[in-house]
């Protein structure tokens, strides 16, 4: 694996979004055999995946098990290195602000969301953690890509558990 570079040839273009975004949907979609809120997230480096994730906080009782954080965990060890420079991050749901804080700290270009999170989400919604003028690394972000999908497949969760209870 090459060093990471400031260039933009290694990131997805917009076209690519979807796609990606559906690997993402996938990965949430999994999260849901074990009853954890269904939330994806996909690095991808080259045209190739090298991190893919679920959130995993129940079933392995871990507050810090997000899927942004397991899936740039992933992507570090198979790069062999902690600076995603080259690398850009898809994830089913705006991030909170400690996926942000780590997406910040990993140098990660680019990141793209499905739907927001107006509770929660630190890109935008109730922070604006990737933009802070603090900052000596501020990753580029975009909105929107299947933004209807990855909200339904939390609303769903959400309505079964309200139901369950
Ligand atoms: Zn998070």
């Amino acid at each position: 694996m090459g060093e990471p570079f400031l260039g933009d040839d290694t990131l997805p273009r917009v076209g690519d979004d979807d796609r990606y975004m559906d690997l993402a949907l996938a990965e949430a979609r999994a999260a849901l055999a074990h009853e954890d809120v269904p939330i994806g997230a996909v690095v991808v480096r080259d045209a190739a995946v090298v991190g893919r994730a679920h959130n995993r906080r129940e079933v392995d009782a871990d507050p810090t098990a997000h899927a942004e954080l397991l899936a740039l965990r992933e992507a570090a060890a198979r790069l062999g290195r902690w600076r995603l420079a080259d690398c850009a991050l898809y994830v089913t749901i705006e991030p909170c602000v400690m996926c942000a804080g780590a997406i910040v700290l990993a140098r990660v270009a680019l990141v793209v969301f499905g739907a927001p999170d107006e509770r929660a989400g630190a890109v935008r919604s109730v922070a604006e953690v990737l933009d802070a003028t603090w900052s000596n690394h501020r990753p580029r972000w975009r909105l929107g890509a299947r933004r209807e999908e990855a909200e339904r497949v939390l609303q769903e969760f959400f309505a079964r558990q309200r139901g369950a209870s």
